[in-house]
This record gives C-alpha cells, structure tokens and sequence, in this order.
C-alpha cells in the first residue's frame, strides 16, 4: 500500500499523533477496541457514511482537504439531524495505488479540522488498498437524554413543515463544475475566476465543504417544540418524504416558499433555462427539515435566530399520505425529478 514510506502503521500513527481527544474516551487509536463513557443518562446514537468516488466525489473538483472535512461532515450532520450530541468518530480508507503521496494526509487534516470543530475524537478506523477508486466510510457516535432525540416518526397532521437555512445551493453547486466553473481558478486582482459569475463561490463551497447544523439540531431537541427531524441530503422533496413515511402522514410543500441565498437568485436569473426546482429536489444542502405545532411559529423563529440560522415554514403535514408541491397560486407543481442522486 503506498501511503507514505512507512505504510499503514506509519499513517495510522501519523493520524494518531494529531488527534486531540475530548469528552468521554478512555482508550482511542492504538489498542484492539476504543473505549469510551457516555454521559450518565445519555444513549448512545451511531451512523455510518461511505463516500464513494466517482459516485459522491469526484477527485478533480473536489481538493483533499474539504473531501475529508465533508466526510465527517455529513456524519455529523445525521447527528444534529436527531438533536444529538457528537462524540466519536471511526475513519476507514480504501487507498488506490494513483493517490498522489500528500492526498491522504490532507484528507486527514480537513478530517480532523472539522473533528475538532464539533468537539469530535478520532477513536480509530481501519486502512486498505482500493483497486477502483477511494473509499472513504466514516462512523459517527453522538449521545443525548432520550427523551430529547428527535425521530422522523413524529410528525403530524396539521404541523408546518419547516427548514433551515437555504435550499439548492450544492445542487446548484454542482451544477456549476458540471458546467466548467473552477473553485481552485487564481483570481483577478477583483478576485473574479476566468468564469466570473457572482456567488459562484460560494454555491460550490456549499457542496463542497458543508456545514452541519449541530448547534439548531440541539437547539429544537431541547425546545421540546419538534414532532420530527431529518437532514437534508437528497433534497427536501425526497426527505421530507421519509418524515412522512415513517410519521404515516402526507403534506403539501410550498414550492415558492423554499428558501434560497442572494447567490442562488442571482446566477438563477442569469439563465433562461435554470432549473428553479433545483431548492426542491437537490441534494447535499445539509440543512434540517422539521415539523411543530403552527401555534408555535414565533418560538420557532426565535430559537433558530439565536442559533446564527433562520427557518421558514415551506409546507403543512396532511392526514392524506402522499407529498404533494403547490405553487404560490395554489396551482400544483410537478417536480422534474424526484431527488438527488449524488453524481450518478
Ligand atoms: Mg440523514
């Protein structure tokens, strides 16, 4: 495995020597077994993430480091879906012979950039040689009191349906490299690429380097005001449905009230032919999708202001199982897909 001179053991022991430990581990990398405490009280969640490239990433658009901080971002990002808090982490990598020699120690340090972030230890993991491309797999271990874990099973008829932040810009993002922009372009001295389209940047920067929302995750757990949760990984229309599957109820999402950034609307209004259900079905925007009580809007905006986020209500949960879109009109909508399907 070419991983450096000293192979898999000199890796894993380069990775051991930079990984600060928080809360609760007692023994990390280096025996057979982690060991770890959990909060008195608390239960312990796990979730596991295999990004695949060519299906998740691509290696020419994405650099290194915020491959590995997206790695575990998305991990945490199931964690601040169920309100909980992050704790541990395992780092698996299937290594192919072409990996340029310094790919895998940046990997590591946007890895452990983003671990120390959230207060996450690096607890172990395991190494390979890949013969088709790098696989990265990451388990996430996260603790909270039960009764503040929130589920997708919980929602109920008559209850907004809610989302952080923005909506499609990853999506559109993606599209953005698909179409030729380069996020690692020099700049001009008024810092345009060659392909110079206002907030390209940051669109890109949102697929490429998401931020999970652990701080409103844990916010509306302990609020006590939230039926159900999840992230938003393969668009709202698509996760919002796995709320509605798991909670036995339909809703109706307001394709209008989708939330989207000044970035978004600018290069959106730049094309004839964009596609403006890109906040609807793209994926990979990391925000959470939610429901409450309507008597509880103000409480709701309230808590996710003090969160440094906003939240808009973008739909109502219906008795009726299916999802349906409306548009401002009232008139309804049909979606041109009905997901994200990664880089597929
Ligand atoms: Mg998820």
């Amino acid at each position: 495995m070419k991983t450096g001179d000293s192979g898999e053991f000199g890796l894993i022991s380069r990775i051991a020597a930079q990984v600060h430990s928080h809360q609760g581990v007692i023994t990390g990398i280096g025996d057979d077994a982690a060991v770890t405490v959990l909060t008195p009280d608390m239960q312990l969640l796990t979730s596991t993430d295999m990004l695949m490239e060519d299906i998740h990433f691509r290696r020419r658009w994405h650099d290194p480091y915020r491959l590995g901080r997206k790695s575990l971002a998305v991990s945490i990002s199931d964690l601040a879906a169920m309100g909980a808090i992050p704790r541990w982490a395992l780092l698996s990598l299937a290594i192919p012979a072409d990996l340029p020699p310094n790919f895998i120690t940046e990997c590591t340090h946007g890895f452990l950039a983003m671990a120390e972030e959230y207060s996450v230890t690096l607890i172990g993991g395991d190494t390979c040689a890949s013969r088709s491309g790098l696989v990265i797999s990451v388990t996430i271990m996260g603790e909270q009191r039960p009764e503040l874990i929130l589920r997708r099973s919980g929602a109920r008829p008559g209850d907004d349906i809610w989302v952080s932040g923005t909506l499609g810009d990853a999506a559109l993002g993606l599209k953005l490299l698909d179409f030729g922009f380069d996020s690692a372009q020099p700049r001009d001295s008024a810092g345009h690429t060659g392909r110079s389209l206002s907030g390209a940047e940051g669109a890109v920067s949102r697929l490429l380097d998401p931020t999970p929302r652990v701080t409103a995750g844990l916010a509306l757990a302990a609020s006590g005001l939230v039926t159900s949760m999840i992230d938003i990984s393969d668009g709202i229309l698509a996760d919002f449905g796995h709320i509605a599957e798991l909670s036995g109820v339909g809703g109706c999402l307001h394709l209008d009230d989708l939330p989207v950034s000044d970035c978004f609307r600018s290069i959106a209004s730049a094309f004839n032919d964009f596609p403006h259900d890109l906040p609807l079905s793209g994926g990979e925007d990391y925000e959470l999708c939610f429901t409450a009580s309507p008597g509880d809007r103000e409480k709701i905006i309230g808590l996710m202001k003090k969160c440094g986020n906003q939240a808009t209500a973008v739909g109502i949960v219906s008795r009726q199982p299916e999802v349906t879109v409306v548009r401002a009109d009232g008139s309804s909508y049909t979606p041109l897909s009905k997901g994200f399907n990664h880089l597929i």
